[in-house]
């Protein structure tokens, strides 16, 4: 068993997403990687990343996708989360799952209230994307 708390574990500045080619700007975002493949022994298993983000008021994360799933859990705050389909403003408590591919980006609507999540990811593949540390 490990046991860690969120304020020992290093505040990386989110900067960009990379899909692919591109380079999209994220603005007033920071992540904490909680848990990542380095993380832990063999017995861990690694099939999952959790990372605590931090997002600034009027703080951006731009529209992207990848293969990962991704839960989305808000602890405080809302975000304005928008899909392909659908756009929705969530709050303290709320869950947001998204599937492998599914266009998505979040967004702080606030100007005073800073937001706080974490986002559990699946890390299929070679699992690189379960890594720390990643801006992403
Ligand atoms: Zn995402």
């Amino acid at each position: 068993m490990l046991v860690r708390n969120v304020k020992d574990v290093p505040k990386i500045a989110v900067k960009e997403f990379r899909v692919g080619d591109r380079v999209l700007p994220v603005s007033g975002t920071s992540v904490r990687w909680m848990v990542h493949n380095g993380y832990g022994g063999p017995e861990y298993k690694h099939g999952f990343a959790l990372r605590h983000f931090t997002m600034e008021p009027g703080g951006k994360i731009p529209f992207h996708a990848h293969e990962y799933v991704e839960a989305i859990f808000v602890l405080e705050g809302e975000l304005i989360f928008k899909s392909e389909r659908e756009t929705v403003k969530v709050g303290s408590g709320d869950v947001v799952y998204t599937y492998a591919q599914e266009g998505h980006s979040l967004e702080n609507p606030s100007d005073t209230q800073t937001v706080t999540f974490t986002c559990t990811i699946d890390c299929p593949g070679d699992g690189s994307n379960c890594l720390e540390p990643r801006g992403s």
